[in-house]
């Protein structure tokens, strides 16, 4: 007889998956090796930023009060007593009439409080002349314009992303403390499955799915552990199980965990006395994903079909990564786009298409069935359509998770 599941809506599977998520604890890395990770210390600004006041532009460092009355006719002169570039302080105490030529970036000297550009002076060497008067402070770069000491600047949580590395180096950290990455190991089941390397013999494909998760955790910055390829058989594929489980914090299966003759994952669950959160989700493709707790550990069982599989990853395996590194933006980047054809196929399931998102428009990646690799390579995006008894037209607008931005969204949007 064949064991019937009850499926659950996507957005509580997401739930349910998170819940379980165990924090990693942190470690410190250099901020040159700090790209992609997940910030886990709040950054303050330890001082102001700029440090000084500073000139924003190459030109002449002066006194506001000396250009009063400035004009076309009576144009003021200035002598020019000093001559700095970024980098270097003047020891000049600039006095009435006097000015210092000054490139950007570098601090006005004492008794100065306002920059003429260049542009704005008739230079003859030892001294020049403006035709306009300057206010305090006018072309002048505050200390502390940008961020002041003590400010809350990048909260604990945050994707490390190269602005952010701007920041740190900014404020001194040499060493970032950022959370542990989770080891993750890849296990591909089914008798048919033959190496990447291996010529094709009838009955046989290539196992596509470990390389493509491989890849997936890739573009989260994590280096898999891989547990190779197990045929079906209870036995065997158990013991490689109960071993990947205990070496990593995150095992994932790909195939077996449907109610196929050879689909043993159930029943290794069962033997693992692993803590089943589901095992069929309302969606189209990869209604079968299960996921499992076993000591902590988490099993996610993905669908052996390749769309089915990826998509698993992306829905469910990315937010419990991420939660388990204390990151704040566990989901998929969410936004709508408008349908570029019709989708006629109708499910009672919320269906995820792979597609093409070109900033407006969003179109299937062709060939859409669970079993398909082509429209994986061709996608960028998810279309997702709630389930129902209708298709969808072309010029609908429909929901898009964006794939492969580097930093994601902090709501399940959908
Ligand atoms: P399963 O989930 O084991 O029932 O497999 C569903 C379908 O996906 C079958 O057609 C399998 O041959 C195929 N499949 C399973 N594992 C892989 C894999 N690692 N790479 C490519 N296709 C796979
Ligand atoms: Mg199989």
């Amino acid at each position: 007889m064949v064991e019937h599941r009850k499926p659950i809506p996507v957005a509580e599977a997401v739930e349910r998956v998170i819940k379980k998520a165990q924090a990693l604890g942190t470690e410190r890395v250099a901020l040159g090796d700090s790209y992609g990770r997940i910030l886990a210390e709040p950054v303050k600004a330890s001082h102001d930023v700029p440090p000084f006041n500073r000139s924003p532009y190459d030109g002449f460092a002066i006194r506001s009060q000396d250009s009063a009355g400035a004009s076309g006719e009576n144009r003021k002169r200035f002598e020019v007593i000093d001559h700095i570039g970024a980098g270097a302080v003047s020891g000049k105490t600039v006095q009435e009439g006097e000015a210092v030529r000054i490139m950007t970036g570098a601090p006005l000297p004492a008794g100065t409080d306002s920059v003429v550009m260049f542009e704005q002076t008739v230079d003859s060497g030892s001294s020049i002349t403006i035709r306009k008067p300057f206010e305090a402070l006018e072309n002048v770069s505050l200390q502390g314009e940008d961020m002041q000491k003590g400010d809350a600047i990048i909260e604990s949580g945050s994707f490390i992303h190269p602005g952010t590395v701007a920041v740190l180096a900014t404020f001194g950290y040499a060493e970032v403390i950022v959370a542990r990455l989770p080891v993750v190991g890849i296990l591909s089941t089914g008798t048919e499955l033959l190496d990447v390397s291996e010529p094709l013999v009838p009955g046989k494909i290539r196992n596509s799915n470990g390389p493509m998760i491989a890849a997936q955790l890739m573009r989260m910055g994590i280096r898999c552990r891989t547990y190779g390829m197990s045929a079906d058989d209870l036995d065997a594929s158990f013991a490689v199980v109960k071993q990947a489980a205990e070496e990593t914090d995150i095992l994932i299966t790909t195939g077996g965990v449907s109610v196929g003759d050879f689909d043993f994952l159930p029943a290794i669950y069962e033997r693992l006395g692993a803590d089943v959160l589901f095992n069929k989700v309302a969606m189209r493709p990869g209604s079968v994903t299960t996921v499992a707790v076993a000591n902590g550990k988490y099993l996610f069982g993905l669908s052996g079909n390749p769309s089915a599989c990826f998509t698993g990853f992306e829905l469910f395996v990315r937010p419990a990564i991420l939660k388990m590194m204390g990151a704040d933006k566990l989901y998929l980047p969410h936004t709508q786009a408008v349908l570029a054809e019709d989708f006629e196929k109708p499910n009672p399931f919320t269906r995820f298409i792979r597609a093409a998102y070109d900033g407006a428009s969003v179109q299937p990646a062709g060939f859409n069935m669970s079993n398909a690799v082509s429209s994986i390579a061709r996608g960028n995006a998810l279309i997702v359509l709630p389930g129902g008894t209708r298709g969808y037209q072309a010029g609908t607008m429909v929901d898009v998770l964006l794939l492969g931005v580097e930093e994601g969204s902090n709501e399940w949007a959908l």
